[in-house]
């Protein structure tokens, strides 16, 4: 059984967006066991919509169709899915009356356009689909030896769709019972190739088969398990993961598609019972920024300091003019005593200083892309640690320094 995805929209076929759908799609349906071998764009022009189908229906027997249900003119999917079927399109009066309903109270208008009528309407003879986040329906339909399905082109009501209305139906008629199971798991401070070359040391079961993808700030490993009964996957991965955990402890901070390090950070301290906070100059806010980012923040986190200015570092957390003007801005000894000096004054338990050339000057005689770092944590000595990153954009150093403290004080914390 093969699968394929029709991808509608002008402006996918100009190049102006890129088709984050069908990857979306194709990755779920890769879950299933589902093969999508063929995935089409086309511009919104019903009689290329109408071949495209033409096409798709002598090669695959499981059809997508995706966009162009919206309420306007240019909105052409679901009209020419019917005609190239022989179906007429039918009204959901009930589903009508609530998007009508959802539309008043959004204040979108107190008369609703009558043009959003066009968004209630599915294939007769089909499922409709409802659509958790937007109007559009989108249409089940099995048609003789085919399945087609009608989906909404924007992205957050299409991935919503897909796994809220969809997935139910193409587990129940294509679903094998085995599935494709995969966790991603996250890494830092550990090369690429020793990292996998200690996951392989593990002598993990034959059936899963573990990839590394390195990311700006991490290493992501992949362990994907095929063709194997729920249950059972569910029993291997748990075992793998102890495993994993067990060998790479200290670099190994968590699993899941969300996972980042300023979250393994975040649990660290609120685990510890520790508050953070900072004194950031190159970096100008985005630690903290970065760190308000995750959920919770508020438990390890009360406030911090940007201080750009030499001036700002002595009047706001007490860096000595003289620290500055004798061993310069960017210095190990400047970095030591911002990150004291905002650990004092805020009264957390560790301070996480920034200060650096960001580029693309020199200052004070120091490259671009040189960068100190300071950790003082409570009652321990202050750590200081100096990174070199050459031929950087700007922001790149800036994203750059605040992933190295965050690691800095996420290994220091464990
Ligand atoms: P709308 O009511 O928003 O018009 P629609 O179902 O008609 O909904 P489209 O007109 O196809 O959807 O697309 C709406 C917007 O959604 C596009 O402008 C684009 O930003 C985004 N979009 C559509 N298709 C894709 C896709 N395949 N990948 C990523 N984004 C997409
Ligand atoms: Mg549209």
């Amino acid at each position: 059984m093969q699968a394929e995805i029709i991808s509608v929209g002008t402006e996918i076929t100009l190049g102006q967006i890129t088709n984050t759908n069908a990857r979306y799609l194709a990755d779920q349906l890769r879950q299933l066991m589902i093969e999508a071998p063929w995935q089409t764009n086309v511009d919104d022009d019903p009689t290329r919509i109408k071949q495209s189908l033409a096409v798709a229906s002598q090669r695959a027997q499981l059809i997508f169709i995706c966009g162009g249900l919206g309420p306007t003119e240019d909105d052409r999917t679901m009209a020419a899915v019917g005609e190239f079927l022989g179906r007429d399109l039918c009204l959901d009066e009930s589903y009508w009356q609530e998007v009508k309903a959802t539309l008043e109270l959004r204040s979108i208008s107190t008369t609703v356009n009558p043009k959003n009528v066009r968004q209630a309407y599915y294939l007769a003879g089909a499922t409709p689909l409802k659509n958790p986040t937007g109007l559009a329906l989108g249409t089940y339909l099995k048609d003789q030896d085919h399945t087609y399905v009608v989906l909404p082109g924007p992205p957050r009501e299409f991935t919503a769709m897909v796994r809220e209305s969809l997935l139910p139906y193409l587990k129940r008629d294509f679903g094998t019972g085995r599935e494709i199971f995969s966790t991603l798991l996250h890494f830092v401070g550990r090369p690429e190739s020793l990292l996998m070359s200690e996951l392989l040391s593990l002598n993990l079961d034959q059936r899963i088969v573990v990839t590394s993808y390195v990311q700006p700030d991490e290493i992501q490993v992949r362990a994907t398990i095929h063709n194997v009964k729920k249950e059972e996957a569910h029993r291997l991965m748990k075992d793998t993961l102890i495993k994993i955990k067990q060998k790479e402890a200290g670099y190994y901070i968590g699993k899941g598609e969300g996972m980042s390090l300023a979250k393994a950070l975040v649990k660290t301290l609120r685990k510890k019972g520790l508050k953070i906070t900072g004194a950031e100059s190159l970096t100008g806010g985005l630690f903290q920024a970065t760190l308000c980012s995750v959920p919770g923040a508020s438990e390890v986190f009360d406030g911090g300091f940007v201080t750009y200015a030499a001036s700002a570092k002595e009047h706001l957390i007490g860096v000595p003019k003289e620290t500055v003007s004798e061993f310069g801005v960017v210095s190990k000894e400047t970095a030591r005593a911002m990150a004291i000096g905002c650990q004092k004054v805020m009264g957390a338990d560790v301070g996480l200083s920034f200060t650096g050339v960001a580029g693309p000057d020199s200052l004070e005689g120091q490259p671009a892309g040189t960068v100190w770092l300071g950790l003082a944590i409570k009652g321990q000595p202050t750590i200081t640690k100096r990174l070199f990153l050459p031929g950087q954009t700007r922001q790149a150093v800036r994203q750059q320094s605040v992933q190295e403290g965050m690691r800095l004080a996420y290994n220091t914390l464990l």
